[in-house]
């Protein structure tokens, strides 16, 4: 079943009019840079990406994220996957460049797990520890009120504790 969706009624039109043109005349002209670089940032450079995308792709050309476990929601003009590389730590962690530091995320699930757990130290230094001494392929996960886990494939996980047996946390 659908939710709800909002209704939010013009009482005044002219009024509403005059409101937005008001706006339009006195806001800022937006630049084109800053966003060209933002949607770069959160997709991941091309070698990340192609690392990626042959780990997580399944046996029927799927492409699966690591978090919810399901099939990316879309593909792109080119016909590829949409997906986010997203870095698991940031460079207090890291220090050089490696594909196996990124997750591959569906746009949901990156965005949850940029806000839950790159944006709050603790939880990042629990991810941390538990790739550095667990040896399941599925690290648990509290992403606010969800309980969940992210599932790494044998070979990312291996590299993956090859670099952190390097970084003293
Ligand atoms: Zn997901």
């Amino acid at each position: 079943m659908n939710n709800i969706f909002p209704k939010r009624a013009v009482s005044n039109p002219d009024r509403r009019e005059k409101k937005v043109k008001e706006k339009i005349k006195t806001a800022e002209k937006r630049t084109f840079e800053s966003r060209k670089r933002s949607v770069r940032i959160s997709q991941g450079s091309v070698e990340q990406r192609t690392w990626l995308k042959n780990n997580y792709t399944n046996e029927n050309e799927e492409m699966i994220c690591q978090i919810c476990k399901s099939e990316m929601p879309f593909r792109k003009r080119d016909g590829e996957y949409y997906f986010e590389a997203v870095e698991i730590a940031g460079a207090e962690y890291f220090d050089v460049e490696h594909e196996a530091q990124y997750l591959a995320l569906c746009p949901v699930c990156s965005a949850m797990y940029r806000e839950f757990v790159k944006n709050d130290e603790e939880a990042t230094a629990d991810i941390i520890d538990s790739l550095k001494y667990s040896d399941d392929p599925e690290i648990e996960l509290t992403l606010g009120e969800l309980n969940t886990t992210i599932q790494f494939v044998e070979a990312h996980l291996h590299d993956l504790k090859v670099i952190l047996s390097d970084i003293e946390v």
